[in-house]
């Protein structure tokens, strides 16, 4: 009987997933593999993230289930244990999804040399971005480098078709299929909100399509309206398939026109770091600047105690929640940069330990980008944090449900307590560490005192 493994990294779903459907349609047998590969969990602590994992593995389980097979399990190196598998059952392909990070094209160039010693044939489907991964290619170069022109061919350039959910899924008989892990092995609790899986997550787009997108265009930078999405971690685990969210949304009209762009910012990112993997942690572009060290400022925009209400908001708010509205990303993002003058590497491995939908590509493209060193950068591009506080969160309730000692500031104090009369100054919440527009020297580009780790 002819019998491919179809191997799952972050494209955890039956629905339009182009690797699992050609190896339905073509082979008599079909193992859908995952495996736990212990560098990932022991490389980061990430909680939340791993919480999210395994509940979406457990639902792809229950899913494939359904469809008469099951979710192979298995703990270790992925190429080591999917050439296993293959020994094991004699399949004689390997379906697999493309992915743009530097250890996910790492572990593609060793799974096709090993497939090529072991005489396996090895084909790569594309399943994590809405567009061919890497495309659409500019006329001169190999990649984009600014999102308006990307966006402009995006648009313009159709995706490829969805592809239906297989009917059947036929395991070989007798295969350990494997247990998954109960516990994510950490203390600290996931992020209330956010159950992993697949339906949990297509239930999100289902009502979001139906009740929300609609007003995304004014609700989506207010900080204390819950008026975004929130599919990331859905899209970024693959529960739910990009393509099909950009098809759906398109299907709505101009009413989701504006969140079509978003899913195109993931695109962008993607091919980025596809086409220049260092960047999860070297800049793309050198921007003239010696960042600061100053490990006490690090620690309390860390913890959500710089005395800049606004930017410990969206820092408590990111460590009670793994999970952050992009304003808030916006902000103190820009607060740990250009108003600290600190490394954007430190800041982006804080989200990456925290946030469940924490994506290198997405990730390092932002803080780059907002640190003026990635694409689209704009050397003095830099949000003021009260002006946004004012705008993005105008009567406080935002600042107020994250900062609890703010909770009886007046709405004209809210976000600058300082400036209340000395008898209505919170107690307990800290004097600001900077001048929150200025940071800590005044105009210029920032000189540090010693150059930032890279
Ligand atoms: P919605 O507003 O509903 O947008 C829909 C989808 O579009 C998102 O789920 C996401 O997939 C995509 N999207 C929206 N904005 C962006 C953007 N700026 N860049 C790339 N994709 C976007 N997003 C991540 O998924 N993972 C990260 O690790 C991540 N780190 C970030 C770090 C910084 C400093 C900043 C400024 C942004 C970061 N983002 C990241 C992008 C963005 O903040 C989140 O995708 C968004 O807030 C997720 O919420 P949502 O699903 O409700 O978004």
């Amino acid at each position: 009987m002819s019998t491919a493994i179809v191997l799952f990294t972050r494209d955890l779903r039956v629905h339009d997933h182009a690797a699992l459907t050609a190896a339905t349609t073509q082979y008599e047998q079909v193992i859908p593999l995952f495996v736990l590969d212990e560098e990932l969990l022991r490389a980061a602590s990430t909680p939340n993230r791993v919480s999210f994992l395994l509940g979406s593995l457990r639902a792809l389980r229950a899913s494939l289930r359904e469809l008469g097979g099951d979710l192979v399990v298995r703990r270790g190196d992925p190429v080591d244990e999917a050439l296993r598998v293959a020994h094991a059952t004699g399949a004689g392909s390997i379906v697999v999804g493309d992915d743009a990070s530097a250890y996910a094209q790492r572990r593609l160039r060793r799974l096709e040399r090993a497939c090529e010693r072991e005489r396996i044939c090895l084909r790569v489907e594309d399943t994590v971005a809405a567009a061919p991964l890497g495309e659409p290619v500019p006329a001169e170069r190999d990649h984009y480098r600014r999102f308006t022109p990307y966006w402009r061919r995006w648009r313009e350039t159709p995706l490829p078709a969805l592809v239906d959910a297989p009917a059947r899924v036929v395991l070989p008989p007798g295969l350990d299929v494997g247990a998954l892990p109960h516990e994510s092995g950490t203390s600290r609790p996931p992020s209330p909100r956010l159950r992993g899986g697949e339906s949990a997550g297509r239930s999100r787009l289902e009502r979001w399509l139906r009740d929300g997108v609609h007003g995304y265009d004014e609700a989506r930078s207010l900080l204390a309206a819950d008026g975004t999405s929130r599919l990331s971690p859905y899209l970024h685990f693959g529960c739910v398939s990009a393509r099909e969210a950009v098809e759906r949304a398109r299907a709505r009209g101009p009413a989701a026109a504006e969140f079509v762009r978003q899913l195109c910012w993931r695109d962008f990112f993607l091919q980025l770091l596809r086409a220049n993997p260092a960047t999860a942690s070297a800049d793309l572009r050198h921007r003239d600047v010696v960042w600061c060290e100053d490990d006490e400022a690090f620690a309390r925009w860390e913890t959500g105690r710089t005395g800049v209400p606004i930017v410990d908001a969206a820092m408590r708010q990111l460590r009670r929640e793994g999970w952050l509205h992009n304003r808030g990303r916006l902000i103190v993002a820009s607060f740990l940069t250009r108003t600290l003058g600190l490394d954007w590497r430190l800041g982006a491995e804080v989200f990456l330990e925290l946030l469940v939908d924490g994506d290198v590509a997405s990730n390092a493209g932002n803080w780059q980008w907002v640190a003026g060193t990635g694409a689209d950068s704009r050397p003095n591009r830099a949000f003021n944090p009260l002006r946004q506080a004012k705008r993005f969160d105008p009567g406080g309730a935002y600042v107020r449900r994250h900062v609890p000692e703010l909770g009886d500031v007046g709405d004209a104090f809210v976000h600058e307590p300082w400036r209340a009369p000395k008898a209505y100054r919170p107690d307990g919440y800290p004097a600001p560490l900077v001048d929150p527009v200025h940071g800590p020297r005044r105009g210029g580009r920032r000189k540090g005192r010693r150059a930032a780790r890279a």
